[in-house]
């Protein structure tokens, strides 16, 4: 059975349209459970009704005509219960509805499954027999498993119909998808496909008419590439930082490799291959092993080496898009967008990103959120190629895209996007004012930096320092450990330009989703493995390094913070605090007068929210990290698009737990502050003040609208709202509560936009 069920989800996955993919299910089932009828009805969501769409043993002509409301027949019961019916006589059940024109007469035994895609109601399966028999425990499971993984096929499916239904009709229904928010912000523009690239896989393998031709050729090609990374980079200069460019010579680097370049040439020469198919050999076998791994991160660069090789093959087959090629407003649409595609379309005609793979923490949203352009992820149904030309909305705050919308819809969003851009101007209008609650409580607004979301905070991003630098990006962009000397760099490079402004430096932490390509970490479950601090005790080799680095960057200095990731026990702090003495002891041995930095340690699971007094004791300081916290807390991976409406900071266990880690460090005479994505959402900054968080640190982009919620309250009253909140059992009163009072304060700009 298990073998007939995959046969036929395979068949279904490769249909090319719902009706195709309807009649593969009804034939194929009918068949395999050597049955009368097998039929599909689904809910259409223009009329709300289920239709019945195939069928295999019913009359023909009644397909399209059979229609039902929820709750109406036997099928609307099974829809609207959302549980399968298993009848020996179908006539005798009092929801019977009789259609005459199927010609059911004469079927008596039913059972019908629900199809349920991601909670919602996609329509019912249905099989019928002449004689007078329940369907046997085994065939009602067939059933459910089936529909449960046919659900999948049958929403892309539709979607390609519905879109397809476009083409031909003028009506004013359009087709939305929901995803999963990438970069905040309403884009309003044409679909462009980014797959027009060359496709590797289709390369046939061919003998080379010339083998030197062939190495000439590619080697062209490859330079070709080089060049236009190169482009790319110059191009980005001024929406990008320096930071962040420095991906594009990473291309450039791995373009020359011995494993891409010196192998594909080996392949033409002693494979006999022509250029093509040796670059496609190559390819595949630098990318296999990336894939195979669970790290995000890697899987990243799998990505990325596919998308070089895509590049130049094209080069070797024909030429490129050139910039004029794309529309004014562009919405860049693509299976698995990459970092180079997304650089390709000029920046002022770059209106919106949509990806159907990926999330929040994928490269290409990190770039999106860099660069301001609207972006929604992960969505897995969306039948890509038909969006070509197609006019879009990305809605990047509540992630959902709309497809050929109707004339209001636009309206609406072209509104919203106006309030949008007018409220950004005045709040940067303000951003270097600083940030005091209406009774005078001066609360700083530091700025993450680090990742390469974080563009580089400079002295007029009105950040009063760095509260988070996370020192992961120069380990992974090179393949070895950083030297002390190129740490030290880094790091003295960040201290001086802020200084006096304090910069708050974590320890590495590496491990859970990001890890080292030459220090890889494979476990079932890297979110409870060996990261962050875990790591670096294990390698004091390493943790000794880093830390010397910092304490030597500090050098005649005094703004330096050190903070220790992903601490769950005292003795781990310890062991911590003992090795920063250690390098500071070494340090002044080598006569270098080095002053001891405040350190902090990060509040980010939840036995450190149990400890927060032991733990605050020892340093000067804590910072929550709300996207782990939030995730430790709620059992929610904080990169999985399946659980993504499940991970909120405003869920009352998060709450409880905040309030719990302000009062142990407070109680210990130390503060306390946020640096997780909670600080940078307006409602839950209420919550934060509320709190007596003694400090925040967001993102550059989010510091203006942070600090512009901070003037516009009391501490007095965010506390009332804290209160009231922590009387609340549910997120989704808590945000109804909050977005009330930032309404009533004036800011429902911000509510109205949906940041959060
Ligand atoms: C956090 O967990 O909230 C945090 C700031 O660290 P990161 O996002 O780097 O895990
Ligand atoms: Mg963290």
């Amino acid at each position: 059975m298990l073998d007939v069920l995959q046969r036929i989800v395979l068949e279904v996955n490769s249909a090319e349209n719902l009706n195709q993919a309807l009649e593969i299910i009804v034939r194929r089932v009918k068949l395999a459970l050597d049955i009368d009828v097998c039929s599909v009805y689904l809910l259409l969501s223009e009329e709300n009704r289920l239709v019945l769409l195939a069928s295999d043993g019913l009359n023909p002509d009644s397909i399209g005509r059979v229609k039902l409301n929820l709750g109406e027949g036997l099928v609307g019961v099974v829809a609207r219960r959302s549980e399968p019916l298993n009848l020996d006589n179908a006539p005798d059940h009092p929801a019977y509805k009789y259609f005459p024109e199927t010609g059911e007469e004469c079927y008596h035994a039913f059972l019908g499954v629900p199809i349920i895609n991601a909670r919602r109601m996609l329509g019912v399966l249905v099989v019928q027999q002449r004689e007078e028999r329940r369907f046997r425990n085994e065939h009602v499971a067939f059933l459910v498993t089936l529909a449960a993984q046919l659900a999948g096929a049958i929403s892309h499916a539709e979607m390609i119909g519905e879109i397809g239904a476009m083409q031909t009709q003028a009506r004013n229904a359009h087709v939305q998808v929901k995803g999963i928010p990438g970069s905040s912000g309403i884009g309003i523009g044409v679909g462009v496909v980014a797959y027009s690239l060359a496709d590797l896989d289709a390369v046939p393998d061919r003998l080379p008419s010339c083998i030197e031709t062939e190495v000439t050729q590619f080697t062209q090609a490859v330079e070709a590439v080089q060049n236009e990374m190169e482009i790319i980079k110059q191009r980005m200069q001024d929406s990008l930082p320096a930071e962040e460019r420095l991906l594009f010579d990473a291309y450039i680097m791995m373009l020359g490799s011995e494993s891409l370049f010196d192998r594909t040439v080996q392949g033409i020469r002693e494979g006999n291959k022509w250029a093509q198919a040796a670059l496609r050999d190559t390819i595949r076998e630098n990318t296999r092993s990336f894939e195979e791994m669970d790290d995000p991160y890697l899987r990243e660069r799998a990505s990325d080496l596919r998308d070089l090789g895509r590049r130049i093959l094209s080069h070797l087959q024909a030429p490129q898009r050139t910039p004029e090629d794309f529309p004014e407003r562009t919405i860049l649409v693509g299976e698995d967008l990459t970092a180079t595609q997304l650089a390709e379309v000029p920046v002022h005609r770059l209106a919106g990103l949509v990806s159907s793979r990926g999330t929040s923490s994928s490269h290409v949203a990190i770039l999106a959120r860099a660069m301001g352009v609207p972006a929604v992820m992960g969505m897995s149904d969306l039948p890509v190629t038909r969006l070509e030309g197609r006019q879009m909305i990305v809605d990047g705050y509540s992630g959902r895209i709309h497809i050929q919308p109707g004339r209001e819809l636009l309206e609406e969003f072209r509104r919203l996007a106006r309030e949008e851009r007018q409220l950004s101007e005045e709040l940067r209008a303000h951003s270097l004012e600083p940030a005091m609650t209406s009774d005078g409580f001066r609360i700083p607004v530091y700025a993450n930096s680090g990742l390469l979301a974080d563009m580089a905070p400079s002295l007029q991003s009105g950040a009063d320092g760095i509260g988070l630098y996370r020192t992961e990006v120069p380990f992974m962009i090179r393949d070895r450990f950083p030297s002390e000397d190129e740490q030290t760099e880094i790091y003295r490079e960040i201290l001086t330009s802020l200084d006096p402004r304090p910069v708050t430096l974590r320890t590495l932490d590496v491990g859970g989703d990001k890890s080292l390509p030459y220090f890889p970490v494979k476990e079932d479950n890297p979110f409870l493995g060996w990261r962050g601090i875990r790591i670096t005790l294990d390698h004091p080799e390493i943790f000794l390094t880093q830390l010397r680095a910092m304490l030597r960057a500090s050098q005649g200095l005094s703004n330096l913070h050190i903070m220790f990731p992903m601490v769950s026990s005292v003795s781990e702090l310890k062991g911590a605090l003992e090795l920063l003495a250690r390098a500071r002891d070494e340090l002044l041995d080598e006569q270098l007068a080095i002053l001891m930095p405040k350190t902090g340690v990060m509040v980010e699971v939840p036995s450190a929210v149990y400890q927060a007094e032991a733990l605050a004791r020892r340093v000067d300081f804590l910072s929550v990290g709300t996207n782990d916290l939030v995730q430790y807390l709620l059992a929610v991976d904080r990169n999985n698009s399946r659980v993504a409406g499940i991970y909120d900071c405003l869920h009352p266990a998060v709450l409880q737990a905040m309030v719990q880690a302000a009062c142990g460090a407070h109680r210990a005479g130390k503060t306390i502050g946020v640096c997780g994505e909670m600080a940078a959402d307006p409602a839950a900054v209420l919550l934060l003040l509320g709190m007596e968080m003694d400090s925040l640190s967001v993102s550059v982009s989010a510091l203006a609208r942070v600090k512009w919620v901070i003037r516009h309250f009391s501490r007095e009253r965010t506390q009332e709202l804290l209160e009231q909140s922590l009387c609340l059992d549910e997120p989704a009163a808590i945000r109804a509560l909050l977005n009330n009072a930032l309404v009533k304060a004036g800011l429902g700009g911000l509510v109205r936009a949906g940041i959060h």
